[in-house]
């Protein structure tokens, strides 16, 4: 993959943060049914996963995650980054992570800020759902609004600050 956009998104579990997120996903437990038109692997795969201590990357960014829209162009050239929410977490500090490691990929891939998308910016095609309310916490009545422009803020802070 040539990545030309990021993809945020969280992950709904309130049970783990990056470290187990890796552990679930080296082991194989994240399985999706393998379809046409869906996912193309049988498992779900993304490459970075941000908690309020650490952010882990899972595969290389020259390959093609399962994170997006199945065959859609989300997964086909974007990089896609999961926050974690465990429960008593500090979702402040794991947003303000999130926002610098994606600061770091803009610079590294060339990326612009309008090119940072939340995963709800992809239609899934097939699903009941085609614009995802992802990630959750950045939207506003389950599209991108205010939070998620202050989000961008928070990137294009740290963007700037790059050498
Ligand atoms: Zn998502």
């Amino acid at each position: 993959m040539n990545p030309r956009y990021i993809t945020i998104h969280s992950t709904q579990n309130y049970s783990a943060g990056a470290e187990k997120h890796s552990l679930a996903l080296k082991r194989g437990a994240l399985r999706a049914p393998k379809r046409p038109g869906g996912n193309r692997i049988g498992y779900l795969i993304w490459h970075f996963t941000v908690d309020q201590g650490l952010a882990i990357q899972h595969m290389p960014t020259s390959e093609q995650g399962e994170h997006a829209d199945f065959d859609g162009p989300g997964n086909r050239y974007s990089i896609g980054i999961e926050m974690c929410e465990e429960s008593g977490s500090n979702k402040q500090a794991t947003v303000e992570r999130t926002a610098k490691l994606t600061a770091i990929l803009m610079k590294k891939h060339g990326i612009p800020l309008k090119n940072v998308v939340p995963h709800y910016h992809w239609p899934r095609r097939g699903t009941n759902m085609l614009h995802k309310n992802c990630p959750h916490f950045l939207m506003d009545g389950g599209k991108p609004g205010k939070k998620w422009r202050w989000f961008q803020g928070r990137v294009n802070y740290y963007y700037q600050r790059l050498e």
